[in-house]
């Protein structure tokens, strides 16, 4: 663009100066022509002697006449019919170029015109100039014209390229701040660029998608993280270079939370060992190990995981699990033995009693009898365990307080007039009926006060039972004259299968289980309960219960 105006310019300029150029000599050769035509009888030579103006007279068949400054020479000059200016001026009556002279060789402005002559014959006048000194200056013109639009062009560029980016810094600033603060952006202040506000609303649907992508992983993020805080095993990502780059605080006095590295964090040689195999061979590895430091046995796994090799590594307590199994092994290694003597007893008895004489028949029925019980009361006892351990939900009603009275009296009505018992209900602060699980009640109230009649070598064994109300709990107190509690058995009484002595009772019908039964259904009618108790005086069971 600017190429094509410095050209026009030029190509204007250079007109103008031809025009000025021919004008002049126009006027030069009508100056000449009239002084020719004025005095015709004079010659050129001695006319124009003094005139510093270059002439040219040419007749019609293009050879030189008379040349102002190649007088006297003219014969040698070449032909000029073919000068563009000439053969102009010869066809159209006058001609106008610009060119170099070959016979001076300058650059010269020629103006031709044709003329008749007093004897009618054609001739050319033509007046010519030295035209260097108007093409340089048109050069330089030129030149400077270039130069400034150059400099022009590079100031322009420099300043606007200064200036939009000024521009954009600022408007990139200003959504900048908008990406970052939620902010709305006025759109006024985006009124002359239509794309920038095009751009920017694309940019808002974009951020608005983004923020509803970001709130829904974020969402996803914190119930991951949930369900991982939330499990009771450990759960480690670790990265290669053996950093955790996840982990839940489970097992905290396995795994410190607070450390980053897997070989610092885990505490245990144990575990380590485990996780350096499976990172050495890249396999999985699922582990059951014994720490004895904690007296626990544990689940260790590691995996490796494909993305960005990454380390799986959980680690699960099992030792309640190892026990429960223990238990059961126990448990019914325990049902076997215990079955096995009264069963052993009874097929022993009937055996001898076919053939026993009739005075001892009685006694054997009496003791085949006692072994019936004997088996009752284990398998009660055992129904009672499978119960509480797979039912533990709470049943809660509003009872009166001699419903329970009625069903304990009655489910141990053989046992007390067995042993002439003498059993006494007291309630309290007028409690007549309370909210509460019956049935868990009426087995923790039949095994202790079982207990109380069997422990007890009192002719009249006594055995009082308190119920009352304690500011948000109920309080039951158990208490007999019986044979006591060693202090130093005061725990181990409430074991599964723990039994005292078996020498210093007559009762040969009890399995040990009777008080865990009563510590199990107390936990889980949200309560403790504790002994106090005296040998060959008596002992006292206290239960408090939070009411529901
Ligand atoms: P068992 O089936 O032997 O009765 P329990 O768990 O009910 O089992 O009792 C554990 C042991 O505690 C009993 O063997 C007995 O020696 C002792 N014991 C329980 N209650 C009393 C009590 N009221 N007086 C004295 N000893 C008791």
């Amino acid at each position: 663009m600017e190429l094509i105006f410095v050209f026009a310019n030029s190509e204007i300029l250079s007109s103008l100066y031809k025009n000025i150029e021919k004008q002049n000599l126009q006027k030069d050769a009508l100056l000449i022509k009239t002084l020719a035509e004025k005095n015709p009888n004079e010659k050129y030579t001695n006319l124009f002697e003094n005139s510093k103006i270059r002439f040219t007279l040419i007749d019609e068949l293009g050879n030189v006449i008379y040349d102002s400054k190649n007088r006297n020479n003219e014969q040698n000059m070449d032909n000029h019919k073919n000068r563009k200016e000439v053969r102009d001026a010869i066809i159209l009556g006058e001609g106008f170029s610009i060119r170099k002279s070959k016979t001076l060789g300058l650059d010269y402005a020629y103006y031709a015109t044709r003329f008749k002559n007093i004897d009618d014959k054609i001739f050319v006048l033509r007046t010519s100039k030295d035209y260097t000194k108007q093409l340089s200056q048109l050069k330089i013109f030129s030149i400077i014209l270039i130069l400034f639009f150059l400099i022009l062009n590079y100031s322009i560029h420099f300043f606007y390229k200064n200036y939009i980016k000024r521009d954009f810094y600022n408007k990139i600033n200003k959504m900048k701040t908008f990406l970052i603060d939620g902010e709305n952006l006025n759109s006024r202040n985006f009124k002359d660029e239509a794309w920038l506000l095009e751009f920017w609303n694309i940019l808002k649907e974009w951020q608005k998608y983004n923020l509803e992508n970001i709130k829904s992983l974020d969402i996803e993020r914190k119930t991951l993280n949930t369900v991982i805080t939330s499990v009771d095993l450990f759960i480690g990502l670790i990265d290669k270079e053996g950093n955790f780059i996840l982990k839940n605080n489970s097992l905290d006095y396995i795994v410190s939370p607070d450390k980053l590295k897997y070989l610092e964090a885990i505490k245990y040689i144990e575990i380590l060992d485990i996780i350096k195999e499976s990172l050495k061979n890249n396999s999985n590895i699922s582990k059951e190990i014994y720490i004895y430091a904690t007296k626990e046995y544990f689940i260790v796994s590691t995996k490796p995981v494909k993305y960005k090799n990454r380390f799986l590594i959980t680690i699960k307590n099992i030792t309640e699990t190892k026990k429960t199994i223990e238990f059961q092994k126990k448990f019914i290694n325990n049902v076997g033995h215990e079955l096995k003597t009264p069963l052993t007893n009874i097929k022993g008895y009937l055996i001898a009693l076919e053939d026993a004489p009739k005075n001892l028949k009685s006694e054997f029925l009496k003791t085949v009898n006692h072994n019936v019980i004997k088996l009752e009361n284990i398998i009660s006892d055992f129904l009672n365990i499978s119960k509480i351990e797979y039912y533990p939900s709470l049943k809660l009603e509003y009872f009166p307080l001699s419903k329970l009275k009625n069903s304990v009296i009655q489910s141990l009505e053989i046992t007390i007039s067995n042993k002439n018992a003498k059993i006494s209900f007291i309630f309290e602060n007028n409690l007549t009926s309370i909210y509460s699980d019956f049935e868990k009640l009426n087995i923790i109230l039949k095994n202790l006060i079982e207990n109380s009649i069997l422990y007890n070598k009192s002719s009249i064994p006594n055995v009082k039972i308190i119920i009352k109300e304690i500011r948000d709990n109920y309080f039951f107190k158990i208490e007999d004259n019986g044979i006591g509690i060693p202090k130093n058995k005061f725990n181990k009484i409430f074991d599964r299968f723990y039994r005292i002595d078996k020498a210093r009772t007559t009762n040969l019908g009890g399995t040990g289980l009777g008080l865990s039964i009563v510590k199990t259904l107390v936990e889980q009618l949200n309560g403790n309960i504790s002994l106090t108790s005296e040998e060959n005086k008596g002992s006292i069971f206290k239960i408090m219960i939070k009411k529901q």
